[in-house]
Order: C-alpha cells, then structure tokens, then sequence
C-alpha cells in the first residue's frame, strides 16, 4: 500500500471509532455578529455555550479600542516579545493584572493553553513533584507531562487526598506544585483555594490556579496564591494567557518558559481590546455581576445546586443522550454543547450551560421551561447517580 493510503486508512478507522462510540467531533461554521446569537447552518440560535460571559467579544467599545490599537501600532507583533514583538501595550495590560490580582508583576502568554505548558515546565523538572486535580483542564495536564515530575492526581476538591499524598510523598521530592483550576470549566464548581493554600504552606509546596473561567465574572479572593494563571479569551473577550505572580517568578518565567521564548507575541488589537475590557469590568460591577444572577436564577428554578459560577452543567450520562439533548433545545432555538468524553468522564456526558451578561430573563426563563418538560425525562437513573 503506498505512504498516503496507510495514512488515510488509519485517520479513516480512527474516525469510524469515534463515530461509533457517539463521540466523533465536527466543526459547524457559526456565525457570531451579535452578543449571544449565532447563526448556524441558516438557524439563528441563542447561545448558552459561549465562554464570553459579558459579550465583550461584541461589545462596540472594546472592539474600538481594538481598531484603534490596530490602526496605531499594525496587525502583527512581528516577532517573539523578546526579540521585537514587546510592543507598548503589553506593559500596561501587565500592570493591571497585577494591580487585580495583588501581585509584583505578571506576564502574557499566546494563550491560556500556551501559558499552562510554558509555566508548568519552568517552574517544575524531574526531581519535583505536582500534585494535580482530577478534573483540572487538559492544559495543566499537558504542562504537567511536559515537566517530566512525577504528577500525582487528587480526588476532585479533596484537602484529605492532597493532605495524605504530600504526607507520603513530599519529602522524597525536591519542589512541589499544586495546582488546580479555580473555577472547574466543566462543572461550574470552585476550588477550597484558601485551605489549597493553608496545605501548601505547611507543606512547604507552591499553589497555582487557574483562573480561566473566574476572571471578570467570579470574585475572587487570591489567598496570597503565588502563582495565578488564567486567560484573556474568556470573559475579556479578546485572546492570551497570563500568569500573576512576583517579580522573581515572572523573571524566571519570562526567561524559561518556551512557549513564551519561542511563540510570537500577541498582536496590538488583541492587548488593546484586554486593556478596555478590564477597564469596563472594573466601571461596571453590576454588568459583570449579571452571568452569575442568571445562572442562579436557573438553578434555583430547577432546583440544582446553587451555581458558584456562570458554569452549569446538566450530567445525562451517555453521550448519545447529551447529543439527543441538545438537538432538542436546538430545535427551540438555544445553542447548549454536549460535552461528551474525553473532555469529561466516561458516563458523565452533560449539557453545559453558560450564563452571560446580555442574556435575556424571559429566555433563561423559556429555557428552564423545557429542561423541565423536555430534557430532564431524557436522564436516566444511572446518569443521575453518575454510576
Ligand atoms: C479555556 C481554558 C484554558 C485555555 O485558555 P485559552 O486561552 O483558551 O487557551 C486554560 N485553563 C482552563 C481552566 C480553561 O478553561
């Protein structure tokens, strides 16, 4: 058989797999022009999947100040930012998540994934150890493999697990990291980060969260956390990791982290649009303040528990089932994903809802109305006790 027909037999039987199991992925052009509709396949859809949690990828001022910062200073970096790509607007961009989150210094990395596999290695080698949430993002994950330590997963939030696997391992390694998401992307839920962070230090071990899905929308009281990372693509709208720590650190990071060393700065548009988004959160408390009122306005009406975050998911168990779901609320009009393995458990495919800032009341509302009716007698009982 020839080279190119080897390779597409294999990329044909591993699609077949997937296609199988119900868990083969398309891409579905979706056309985003107005806060939380997006046109799909001629259908206009409201979106209760998008990571935009205050619709600033839309918002006419931030995308001014992306124009402008375009018109000023061009498309492109034009190189690594340690070369000549360090434009102007980096340095105040870093100074206000500094400022945020309490820290000497910070950096921006290309993206959050960028950030979790630079920072990870730098900080950590073959003599450490990481300890891991189970349910921490597939990027922290990466950076951990990465590092070459030895990673130790925890029981989802546990502080006993953590306790005992640092009462047994600690001492046999050099450094430790732990580190976790602050808001669990596909659950919603928070992260025990002040006792994470009373753990650490009597461990003697080093805490990084990451707070992709908190920024912006969830308050949050950092615990002198030494290491916060998180992203820029969320609710800032705009696109770029970075990591808030102090002037060391971000040294060392900027120094040692390879996706930072070797990847090409962000472009001026992009950090002009961040700057104007923190700016308008920071003037805006009770806009940023909205994502998570609705998401407990539907918690409340159905029951679930309490949303800590603009993140709620609805557990179905099969992935067959999640992709039953959310063709249903398709055909009503929402945009809901399902999530089906590997980015969550096998068993615990879901729909996940988020709660944005221009969402409005009457729809939330319409929408709790047919998980009611429609949705909630699709769950079966082992979905329900996530066996
Ligand atoms: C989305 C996400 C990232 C990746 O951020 P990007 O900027 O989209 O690359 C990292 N960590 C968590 C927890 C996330 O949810």
């Amino acid at each position: 058989m020839p080279a190119i027909a080897s390779l597409n037999a294999f990329a044909s039987a591993k699609l077949a797999a997937l296609e199988a199991q119900s868990l083969r992925r398309q891409l579905t052009e979706s056309r985003r022009d107005e806060a939380m509709w997006i046109t799909r396949n001629g259908k206009r859809l409201l979106s209760f999947s998008c990571n935009d949690y205050l619709n600033l990828t839309q918002h006419p001022e931030i995308i001014a100040a992306s124009v402008a910062a375009t018109q000023r200073w061009g498309v492109g970096s034009g190189g690594s930012r340690l070369v000549t790509g360090n434009h102007v607007l980096f340095d105040a961009l870093e100074t206000k998540l500094a400022a945020l989150k309490g820290t000497q210094a910070a950096t921006v990395f290309g993206s959050g994934y960028l950030a979790n596999v630079g920072i990870i290695p730098a900080l950590a080698g073959k003599s450490d150890l990481l300890l891991v949430d189970e349910l921490a993002h597939a990027c922290i994950w990466a950076g951990a493999t990465l590092s070459g330590a030895r990673v130790l997963r925890f029981a989802h939030n546990s502080l006993t697990h953590a306790a005992e696997l640092l009462a047994a391992h600690r001492l046999e390694h050099q450094h430790a990291l732990i580190i976790t998401d602050h808001v669990f992307s596909m659950d919603g839920d928070l992260a025990p980060v002040a006792a994470l962070q009373n753990l650490a230090t009597q461990h003697d071990a080093w805490l990084m969260t990451d707070d992709a899905h908190g920024l912006g929308v969830v308050k949050s009281s950092s615990h002198d956390v030494p290491l916060q990372m998180g992203t820029l693509s969320k609710a800032i709208g705009a696109y770029g990791g970075y990591l808030c720590a102090s002037r060391p650190v971000i040294d060392l990071i900027r120094n040692r982290a390879r996706s930072f060393v070797y990847s090409t700065g962000l472009p001026p548009g992009t950090i002009g649009a961040a700057i104007a988004s923190l700016d308008l959160i920071a003037r805006e408390p009770d806009y940023a303040a909205r994502p998570l009122a609705l998401a407990r306005r539907f918690t409340s009406a159905l029951g679930l528990p309490e949303a800590q975050s603009p993140i709620v998911p609805l557990i179905l168990g099969p992935a067959a089932a999640a992709l039953a779901a959310s063709q249903k609320l398709a055909d009503a009009g929402f945009l809901v994903a399902a999530i089906r393995p590997p980015t969550v458990a096998p068993g615990t495919s879901r729909l996940r809802f988020t709660f944005t800032a221009q969402h409005p009341v009457a729809e939330v509302d319409r929408l709790t109305a047919l998980i009611r009716t429609q949705i909630r007698p699709l769950i079966t009982l082992d979905a329900a006790t996530r066996t």
